[in-house]
């Protein structure tokens, strides 16, 4: 999906949705102005080996609006910079494949694409790791940012994901936002379920709940 993106839409800084140069990522207002970047998450273990999620940044209001204007308001091309700023944030580290959190079917064809996926697409492009459909989803679930508390949005994704076999594959796995993590937390599972090796996560925003 990425390759025809680069036809249809010009590079754009993830932050603000400026114009940027072919080689530049964030524009240089928003590369000076870059928001801290937070804590790793602890989200579980993979045979023995802790389990994080790392982000480019806290979820604070330049970082939400430029999430909300890639999810709800068909600027995919933010994606590009995000993706690519996660692929530097693993650089050096090596995994078999990059995946991302599956959407459900009616809801990616509403929207066009699955922000998830194109992150993925965008990091494994810069890593040079092969990108894979290895999870998908078992049931339906509600919106998780609806959930009124982290054990309803628990319960809500709760057993909802599932993963193709891996035989040992290592796993780098991309989302666009963790808030409380439960999302991740029920992805990962399923990955381990289905014999990752080793489970890595990475979003662009991490919000203080989960951390
Ligand atoms: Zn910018």
């Amino acid at each position: 999906m990425i390759r025809w993106m680069r036809v249809l839409f010009p590079k754009i800084c993830p932050m603000c949705g400026e114009a940027v140069r072919e080689t530049e990522i964030l524009c240089a207002a928003c590369a000076q102005d870059l928001p801290q970047r937070p804590k790793k998450a602890l989200i579980g273990e993979v045979n023995g080996r802790p389990v994080y999620c790392r982000a480019l940044y806290r979820y604070h209001s330049a970082v939400r609006r430029a999430l909300l204007q890639m999810k709800f308001a068909g600027q995919c091309s933010r994606a590009e910079g995000f993706g690519q700023l996660l692929g530097a944030l693993v650089a050096g580290e090596t995994y078999d494949l990059v995946t991302y959190v599956p959407m459900e079917a009616y809801r990616e064809r509403i929207r066009g694409y699955n922000q998830a996926r194109l992150l993925a697409e965008y990091c494994g492009a810069v890593c040079s790791i092969p990108v894979k459909p290895v999870l998908y989803k078992t049931r339906h679930t509600a919106v998780q940012h609806e959930q009124e508390s982290t054990g309803a949005r628990a319960r809500n994704v709760e057993g909802a994901y599932a993963a193709h076999p891996l035989n040992g594959a290592s796993v780098l796995l991309c989302d666009d936002i963790a808030t409380s993590c439960t999302t991740l937390r029920s992805c990962v599972h399923a990955l381990k379920q289905a014999g990752a090796s080793e489970v890595q996560c990475i979003c662009v925003a991490l919000s203080g709940r989960a951390l």
